[in-house]
Formats: structure tokens, C-alpha cells, sequence
């Protein structure tokens, strides 16, 4: 673009130079000032312009308040939040920002933390709970303990994903850097034919030949193609963060328009993931009754990360059982885990765990009322515990949304047939698939690709990271585990899986928007082009002078952005 405006500039300045000395004949001064003065001003509108639409990152940092009340040796002073130390206690009172990560040791309070996860009601949260740098709080005054500093607090992370996805480039930045290309062939190519064709072909004085030229090269300049697609991506993940969406790579957002088939995780995705523990059952009394099986069960589950575990660590404590030292802990991803308790070797897990060590489970009778996990002791099996997970109010408003609009919905799942059936049938879901090892789900999600579609998978576990890499779209919810986060390519904050489709009508629009901005880059020139060549010039007299040339471009520049700001009002 630079260099088709130079070499414009250039050709009109230096024809000029040689009229005031050595030729006879008219300058182009004026008009080579005019078109200097209109691209520049509408160079400077539309750095505006640009600089509007990247204000998320900005908004973000100023979120941060830049004091924060430490309490230290029962005195508090005001330090700033960024010499803030892990395990640091600060005092935040109602109505204050919350400066940086924690959790809640004292007092309790609703806040309000929309401005980082889109969630629009505000949340209560007490001792135990954990807040967000950032959010605000209301009522209550809170004292919290520092958990994170630095680049790993959450706004931190927040600002470099959205960084990482401005820069991430869509495909059709490909496309609109090739057509950049193209024009400035075109633009030389048709600038010198003019210039020929009004000196030799259909003789005109040397002036209009020049004057035609220089016109053709500006006006056909492609200096709105190079940010047609940049300003729709910036708003893009603006907006999208602003609804708890959360896009790594732009690519994944422009193919998700194209989805026919979302693979959702079950547990912690489609349902709550907090594990109610309905019956547990021993096989004699010989074992120490139904608390020891919690309590071994308990202990083992202390160093899992599944939510299967922590359901039961809590229900051990609500039940007030102390955890016990524990040895040689392992974990069977999609099975359960394994530990020395008490000298004994303790195995919890679901059937396939009890398959691996030889132990058989028929003998122990449970209804068919939930996930079931084994509790085993020195190879010997000594209970079970059956355990329910609610689904979310959400799940089945997103499921039929997508049926809505024609997506297929599937289901991936290591838990059992039955209790995997019972929510597939309460959601409506098309395709179930259960009891498959983490290493088995990625298969899956390659099936549904080989039958040709575009597939998106939803999760949220450790287990789920192979299948989000695979999948065409991988969506992490409720900003899941690191390693879930990692793998996906667009992150949802919040647990909602309403936020699915959300996306998928975000890539939808920026899809419109980036067309629209290719045809307001690229269309005028299918006029403009002859016109300034002076094709309309023999019959009506009509030419298209530089100025005019220069004020149509930058029009077309303007434009594009505009176009692109409208997307900022948007509703997902
Ligand atoms: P999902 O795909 O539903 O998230 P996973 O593949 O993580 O489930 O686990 C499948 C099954 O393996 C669970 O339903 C449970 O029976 C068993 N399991 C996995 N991890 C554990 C664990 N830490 N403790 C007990 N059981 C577990
Ligand atoms: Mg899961």
C-alpha cells in the first residue's frame, strides 16, 4: 500500500518538477498536496478508529486498583497491589476492587465479577471461597489471603490470551494479503496501460496522461485490505471476553461457524460435577463399617484430581473423618487410583480398576442409581459408594439451542451406560458414548470426523485435553483445568454450557463482518479503476482526478472500520 502511494506521490511530484523547468505545460503540485493531505487525515481517523477497538487489554488493566490494604501484625497500611507477596493478607472493604487473587479467610459479601467472567449476577462468597482480582466487591467487607501474583493472576492470564488471539491470524487474513497483492499488480499494470494509451493510442496532452496514471495507482491502492480483517478480530475477541468467551486462536473461531457436531464431556460439563454420595455399602461388617470405607475411600482420593474425588473427600468431612497418610499413590485416568493406607493397599475405582486387579464385583449388589466406585482393600473388595451428579439447569437450553441450529449433540463419557443413558435421554442428546478410557475418547471424536464433520468438543478434565487437541474446535469450560485450557482453543470462563452456542453465533457474525470488510476493501475498485483510467473521459467528459482518487480510498478505509466497530454492539 506504501509503496503505491509513494510511487504515486513520486510519478506526480517528479512530472511537476520537470514542468516548472523543463517541459512546458501544468503542474500537479496542488493535486499531489490534496492527495497527501486526504490520506493522511484519513490515515489519522482511522488510527482512531483502531485504537477504540483494542481498548479491552486497557480495560483489563484498569480493573486492577493500584493500592491494596495488607494487614500485617494486627496493623494495616496501604502498599501497592503490585509489591504484594504470596500468602500476604489484605483487607478489602465494601465497594472496593478486589486487587488480586485470593481466598476468603474472613467475613462475607457479594461480588460482583462480570467485568472478568461475564457472569451477570453477582456471586456470595464466604471463608473458603475463592475471589478474583478485579471483580468488585459489594457489601460486605472480606479479608483474603494472596494466592497468586504476578502473570499468573487471572486478569494476567486473561490479558495474554486476548493478546494471543489479536495476533492469531484468521484464515482469511491469508486471503485478503494475497488480494493486497493482486491489486498492486493491477494497480501498476492499469496506471502505466493508461499512461500509454493518453500519450500514444488517444493522443491527450502528456498532463492528462500522467494525471490518469496517478490517479489509477491511488485509488486502486489496497490500504484498506490491510486491516479489514485485523479490526474484526480485535473487537471479536473483545467482545468475546466480554462474554466469558475466551479465544486462543483466531482460526478455531473462524471454523466454528461451520460445526454440525459438538462432542460434550459429561461430568463437570453437562452436569455439575459435585458428586452426591447416595449409599454406600459394605460387603461385611468385618471391615469397620461404612466409616472406614469412607475414610480409607477419603484418603486414597486426596492426591486425585477428578471431581469425583473431591465429592468424596467433602462428604468425609461433612461426616467429620479425619484423611489418612498415604503412600505410593497412583492414578488410573478413567479407572480411579490407588494408595497405601496404613501398611494396607487400598484400590478406589470404578469396574474396569477392579477388572485390572482381579477382583470381581458381582457379588456386590447396588441398584442401578449412579456411578458406582469400588472400594478395595489388600485385594480384597470391602464396599462401594454410589454416587449422583446433578445435571446443569443450562445444559438442556444449549442442547436445544444447537438442535436449533441444525448442530448434532454427542456425549463422551467414562461413566457407566446406564447412569450415561439416564442423562442423554433427559438432555436429548443424539449420540452417547460411555465407559470410554480416556485414551479411547479421542477415537471417537475421530470417528464423527471421518464421517466428514466438523466437530467441536466440549470438556473440562485432564482426560478431555487429547480430545479438545483432536477435535476441530476445542472448548474449554469454566476456565477447567490448566492442561484442559492448554489443549482447547477457545476457553469458556464460566461453567455454562449455554456459552457453546454463544461462540459458535460469535464466529457466525465475525464471519459476516470479515466478508463485509473484504467486499467495502476490494469492491469499489470494480468502478473506480476504469473510471479513474478515464474510460468514461471520450464520451461524457467524467474523470476521476488523484484528489478525488485519494478521497474515495481513504473513504473505503473509513468504512471498513466503522463496519468493523459495529460488531462492539453486537448480542451474542
Ligand atoms: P468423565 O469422562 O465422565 O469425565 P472419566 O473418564 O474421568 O469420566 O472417569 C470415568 C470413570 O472412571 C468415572 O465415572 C469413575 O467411575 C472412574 N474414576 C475416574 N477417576 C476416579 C477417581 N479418582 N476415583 C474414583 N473413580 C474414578
Ligand atoms: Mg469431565
Amino acid at each position: 500500500m506504501m509503496t503505491l502511494v509513494a510511487f504515486a506521490i513520486t510519478v506526480g511530484f517528479l512530472f511537476s518538477v520537470a514542468t516548472t523547468f523543463i517541459l512546458p505545460g501544468q503542474s500537479l503540485y496542488w493535486e499531489i498536496s490534496t492527495l497527501i493531505s486526504v490520506f493522511l487525515a484519513g490515515h489519522w481517523l482511522e488510527m482512531r478508529a483502531v485504537r477504540g477497538a483494542t481498548g479491552a487489554l486497557t480495560e483489563l488493566a484498569k480493573l486492577i486498583p493500584k493500592t491494596a490494604h495488607l494487614i500485617k501484625g494486627g496493623k494495616q497500611t496501604d502498599i501497592e497491589t503490585e509489591s504484594l507477596k504470596i500468602k500476604d493478607v489484605i483487607l478489602v472493604k465494601p465497594g472496593e476492587k478486589i486487587p488480586i487473587d485470593g481466598v476468603v479467610l474472613e467475613g462475607d459479601s457479594s461480588i460482583d465479577e462480570s467485568m472478568l467472567i461475564g457472569e451477570s449476577r453477582p456471586v456470595s462468597k464466604q471463608k473458603g471461597d475463592k475471589v478474583i482480582g478485579g471483580s468488585l466487591n459489594q457489601d460486605g467487607s472480606l479479608t483474603i489471603q494472596v494466592l497468586k501474583v504476578g502473570a499468573s493472576t487471572t486478569v494476567s492470564q486473561i490479558t495474554k490470551l486476548i493478546q494471543g488471539a489479536q495476533s492469531s491470524k484468521p484464515n482469511v487474513q491469508v486471503l485478503a494479503d494475497r488480494a493486497a497483492g493482486y491489486l498492486f499488480y493491477i494497480a501498476v499494470a492499469v496506471g502505466i496501460l493508461s499512461f500509454i494509451f493518453w500519450l500514444l493510442i488517444h493522443p491527450q496532452n502528456i498532463i492528462f496522461a500522467v494525471t490518469t496514471a496517478v490517479a489509477v495507482v491511488v485509488v486502486t491502492c489496497p490500504h484498506a485490505l490491510g486491516f479489514a480483517i485485523p479490526t474484526v478480530t480485535t473487537i471479536t475477541s473483545s467482545l468475546g471476553a466480554k462474554n466469558g468467551i475466551l479465544i486462543k486462536e483466531m482460526k478455531a473461531l473462524e471454523l466454528a461457524r461451520k460445526i454440525n457436531y459438538v462432542v460434550f464431556d459429561k461430568t463437570g460439563t453437562l452436569t455439575k460435577g459435585q458428586f452426591v454420595i447416595e449409599e454406600i455399602i459394605q460387603t461385611s461388617s468385618r471391615e469397620g463399617g461404612i466409616e472406614n470405607i469412607l475414610s480409607l475411600a477419603s484418603s486414597v482420593e486426596q492426591n486425585s484430581q477428578h471431581s469425583i474425588a473431591q465429592s468424596i473427600i467433602k462428604e468425609a468431612r461433612a461426616r467429620k473423618i479425619d484423611l489418612q497418610k498415604i503412600i505410593d499413590f497412583k492414578s488410573y485416568p478413567g479407572k480411579g487410583a490407588t494408595a497405601t493406607v496404613n501398611g494396607k493397599k487400598v484400590a478406589v475405582g470404578n469396574e474396569s480398576l477392579m477388572k485390572l486387579l482381579k477382583l470381581k464385583t458381582d457379588k456386590l449388589k447396588t441398584r442401578d442409581a449412579g456411578t458406582i466406585v469400588y472400594v478395595a482393600m489388600e485385594n480384597k473388595l470391602i464396599g462401594a459408594l454410589v454416587l449422583t451428579d446433578e445435571v446443569r439447569e443450562e445444559s438442556k437450553k444449549a442442547i436445544d439451542k444447537l438442535h436449533g441450529m441444525g448442530i448434532k449433540v454427542a456425549m463422551l463419557t467414562g461413566d457407566l451406560d446406564y447412569v450415561a443413558k439416564e442423562v442423554g435421554k433427559k438432555l436429548n442428546i443424539d449420540t452417547i458414548f460411555s465407559q470410554t478410557l480416556p485414551e479411547d475418547k479421542i477415537n471417537k471424536i475421530k470417528d464423527l470426523q471421518s464421517q466428514g464433520n466438523i466437530v467441536a468438543m466440549v470438556g473440562d478434565g485432564v482426560n478431555d485435553a487429547p480430545s479438545l487437541t483432536q477435535a476441530h474446535v476445542g472448548i474449554a469450560i469454566g476456565a477447567g483445568t490448566d492442561v484442559a485450557v492448554e489443549s482447547a482453543q477457545i476457553v469458556l470462563m464460566k461453567n455454562n454450557p449455554l456459552d457453546v452456542v454463544k461462540a459458535i453465533n460469535l464466529s457466525r457474525k465475525t464471519n459476516v463482518k470479515m466478508l463485509q470488510n473484504l467486499a467495502w476493501a476490494t469492491g469499489y475498485n470494480v468502478f473506480a479503476i476504469p473510471l479513474a483510467a478515464g474510460v468514461l473521459y471520450p464520451k461524457f467528459g467524467i474523470l476521476l482526478k488523484p484528489e478525488w482518487a485519494a478521497i474515495l480510498m481513504s473513504m473505503s478505509s473509513i468504512i471498513v472500520v466503522f463496519n468493523a466497530l459495529l460488531l462492539k454492539k453486537v448480542k451474542l
